[in-house]
């Protein structure tokens, strides 16, 4: 059972995803909701909003203590902050969940390019190039030494800016694959879940 945090942003289209590769998906609002997780999807949306529900809704601390005890997690974009031990760009008050030693940078591209899509190579990931589509995305400015890069920026003015990043048990895109029909990133996360 793969839980899809469901306090603000893109949910439908990682429950989508999920499902179409065969896992059962459970929303999650409540604390007990994460009872029984094999893994956690925390999706896409507006950061500062997600950390303000995951306080209003009382799951920061449940979750925060889930994730520190190995439940696998995936964040996407906004998701990836949530994850991020260190924002820079962040609000006055924002939090963040943490457990990645990763110092992230909020909305990271620039005004000039809110949004656009690449083709990145994710050597963890066989095949084709993961065509990468970036929303108001962060990049990650440092990683500490148990981060393992997954993916940089191959060309143009972001060249070799780090977007997908793991650490143990949790896993962190800059970009949304659940909006383009491939799931490979996600089902490599399910590989993550299962073990
Ligand atoms: N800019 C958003 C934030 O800071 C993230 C955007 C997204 O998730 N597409 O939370």
């Amino acid at each position: 059972m793969i839980g899809v945090l469901a306090v603000q942003g893109d949910v439908r289209e990682h429950v989508a995803c999920l499902e179409s590769l065969g896992a059962t998906t459970r929303l999650v609002r409540r604390p007990a909701e994460l009872d029984g997780l094999d893994g956690i999807v925390l999706p896409g949306g507006e950061s500062t909003t997600m950390d303000k529900l995951l306080r209003a809704f009382e799951l920061r601390d449940p979750l925060r203590e889930r994730l520190s005890a190995g439940l696998p997690a995936y964040g996407s974009c906004a998701g990836m902050i949530l994850l991020a031990d260190r924002v820079l760009d962040a609000t006055a008050d924002q939090q963040t969940l943490g457990g990645m030693d990763v110092t992230v940078r909020r909305n990271a591209f620039g005004r000039q390019v809110d949004s656009f899509e690449e083709d990145l190579v994710m050597p963890v990931i066989p095949g084709d190039p993961v065509r990468a589509v970036f929303i108001r995305a962060p990049w990650v400015e440092s990683v500490g030494a148990d981060v393992e890069v997954l993916g940089t920026v191959a060309s143009g003015p972001a060249a070799g800016r780090v977007v997908a990043v793991r650490q143990g048990n949790l896993l962190a895109t800059s970009f949304h694959p659940e909006v383009t029909g491939d799931g490979r990133v996600h089902d490599y996360f399910l590989g993550m879940a299962k073990r």
